[in-house]
């Protein structure tokens, strides 16, 4: 499998065959420019795609066959969308997980409570999902977390297992930090693309083109667009005979400790 470790020991060994090769016959500097440009390349991607696993063991769909899907919102909890998401998956009795920013935790704890009551499953996005979240260090990674992990349990009173990483990207700090902490780190199958696409009908084409058995399907529960939209979705998968499987189930991963 391609991975971080594997990946950096195939290329020590590959420079130090080029090193040789080009002590003993002088090989021109493209053998060390293409191998340098691959690598990085690699390296880029593993961090970009959380299901590469490249980094960090993630879990992002289930391989069923059964038509069984759950849904997944990052970045709130909103205090205008979260209620109006609550409200439409209470009507449809669909329970999903809600990856939540630890100060906004904060600032709505009760929120929290009623997105915990309803049988919802809360997560870990990181304190302030901070713009550079990638590039701090492996102890400012993990404060960061621990901070999250603290403000949640002061409301719910569950220690939290799961995490997804803010903009889905991992790097080696942060898989240093994940192995330390033990968390699950929770990925996505379909993406809906919603904080880029404002036209619902483009979003709904884009699910309803997508999705299939074992998806955790990526939303924002602060994209006011998405309460519509995914009444329609609902209602298209459960036309087409899909049930909504609460993530954890659908994993079979607990959620807390
Ligand atoms: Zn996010």
């Amino acid at each position: 499998m391609l991975n971080y470790k594997n990946t950096i020991f195939f290329f020590i060994i590959l420079l130090i065959v080029i090193i040789c090769a080009d002590i003993i016959f002088s090989v021109s500097f493209v053998f060390y420019v293409i191998p340098f440009f691959i690598l990085i390349s690699l390296l880029a991607y593993g961090s970009a795609s959380i299901q590469s696993q490249f980094y960090i063991r993630s879990f992002c769909c289930a391989e069923t066959k059964n038509k069984h899907i759950a849904l997944s919102f990052d970045d709130g909890p909103d205090e205008f969308v979260t209620p109006r998401l609550l409200e439409l998956l209470k009507n449809y009795q669909i329970k999903a997980a809600f990856f939540c920013i630890g100060e906004k935790a904060e600032k709505l704890p009760e929120l929290i409570k009623q997105i915990d009551l309803e049988g919802h499953i809360i997560g870990s996005h990181s304190y302030t999902h901070h713009y550079w979240f990638d590039l701090f260090s492996a102890q400012h990674m993990e404060e960061d977390l621990r901070k999250t992990d603290a403000a949640i349990k002061k409301i719910i009173n569950k220690k939290i297992n799961w995490f997804r990483p803010p903009y889905g990207v991992t790097n080696p700090p942060l898989a240093k930090v994940i192995n330390r902490m033990q968390y699950f780190v929770i990925g996505w199958s379909l993406k809906s693309k919603d904080t880029t696409i404002s036209n619902r009908q483009k979003l709904m084409n884009r699910l309803i083109n997508n999705f299939k058995p074992g998806d955790i399907i990526l939303f924002h529960d602060n994209q006011p667009h998405i309460i519509e939209v995914l009444d329609n979705f609902i209602k298209f998968a459960i036309e087409k005979k899909y049930t909504f499987i609460r993530p954890d189930q659908l994993l079979n991963i607990e959620a807390y400790e």
